[in-house]
């Protein structure tokens, strides 16, 4: 067992549905354990300002249901320098907290490392984004809110596609995975879904528009991943329109898809990793990201987490086009 007395807690980079959940758990874990317990207010900016408050168990009252992160969370250009990170280190020194919980993405972990590395804080990833792109982890935190959001949405928009007899292109969020889209296209009914991990050419994609028209669809729907290599929705359809002459209308969902009350998965999956990071460094694990897979907890070192690649279910890929044909 490490001698563990203080910890902190911070939320970083993309905030997520979740994270105020996941710091309700980390926080109440910690105090039944007999740890004093520090939020840091602004991700690691606010961590290199000393923007530092105790915690106690009413501080994280009536948070489980709210989307975004009380704490608030920052992108922070002075803590990509070492100057900034010794800062960094320096305050947790001055606070005498020796373990740090890190609620964030890929970039947030790069972070924790770094400063595990160079500067020798004990560290604990947790993975919270919408992307759910973190390698070790079935689930980020987040992710589900955002499928729920999305997918309610697509509902929505197959009405007025069907009443018209359209075709939509929906863009949803995932700048470097399909994740979001490829689950929203598959439980949406979406007739194409298209993602950067896999290529799909505008000439294959204008040659499958003109075959739902034999099969007699009258209205149809394209899901699309912000990073798809495409382009955006926009400029999909701008093409499909000059080169095919598809009559496409778009919609992006964006920024609502971050926000929201967590889905029952994602406030289980945060209170679960909440607890764990907080027993992980009271068994002097560091460096390392807490996340769930195969119904169970995984302890996964951090470098592994961006260097590893999570893939797309194979299955969904192979099966979405015989679904909705
Ligand atoms: P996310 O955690 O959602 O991926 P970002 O990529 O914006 O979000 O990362 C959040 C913060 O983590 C950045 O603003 C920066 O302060 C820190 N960070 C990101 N990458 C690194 C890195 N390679 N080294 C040190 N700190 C980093």
């Amino acid at each position: 067992m490490a001698n563990i007395k203080k910890i902190a807690v911070l939320t970083s980079g993309g905030d997520a549905p979740g994270m105020n959940a996941c710091v309700r758990a980390v926080v109440r874990t910690a105090i039944y354990d007999g740890i004093a317990v520090f939020g840091i207010y602004g991700g690691y900016e606010g961590l290199i300002n000393g923007e530092i408050m105790p915690l106690n168990r009413r501080s994280v009252s009536n948070l489980i249901q709210k989307g975004g992160t009380f704490l608030k969370t920052s992108r922070s250009e002075t803590f990509l320098h070492v100057a900034g990170r010794k800062r960094a280190a320096d305050v947790l020194k001055e606070w005498e907290i020796n373990g740090l919980v890190v609620i964030g993405g890929d970039g947030s972990f790069r972070g924790a490392h770094t400063l595990h590395q160079e500067q020798n804080v004990n560290v604990v990833g947790i993975p919270g984004t919408i992307d759910n792109d973190i390698y070790g982890t079935d689930l980020t935190i987040g992710y589900d809110t955002a499928v729920m959001t999305a997918l309610d949405s697509i509902d929505k928009i197959r009405d007025t596609a069907a009443s018209h007899d359209r075709l939509f292109i929906v863009e949803v969020m995932g700048r470097h995975a399909g994740f979001i889209a490829l689950e929203v296209g598959i439980c949406g009914g979406a007739e194409e879904i298209l993602v950067p991990e896999v290529h799909l050419s505008l000439d294959d994609l204008g040659n499958l528009i003109k075959t739902w028209a034999t099969t007699g669809k009258t209205s149809s729907l394209i899901v699309v991943a912000e990073g798809d290599e495409l382009g955006n929705a926009h400029e999909i359809a701008k093409t499909l329109q000059s080169q095919f002459h598809a009559n496409c209308h778009v919609c992006i969902l964006g920024h609502t898809q971050r926000g929201g009350s967590p889905t029952a998965t994602d406030r289980l999956l945060a209170s679960r990793l909440g607890y764990h990071a907080v027993q992980a460094l009271e068994n002097g694990q560091t460096d390392i990201m807490v996340g769930w897979a195969n119904n169970a907890a995984t302890f996964i070192p951090l470098p592994e987490t961006w260097e590893k690649k999570k893939p797309l279910d194979a299955e969904l890929l192979k099966i979405y086009r015989i679904l909705s044909a």
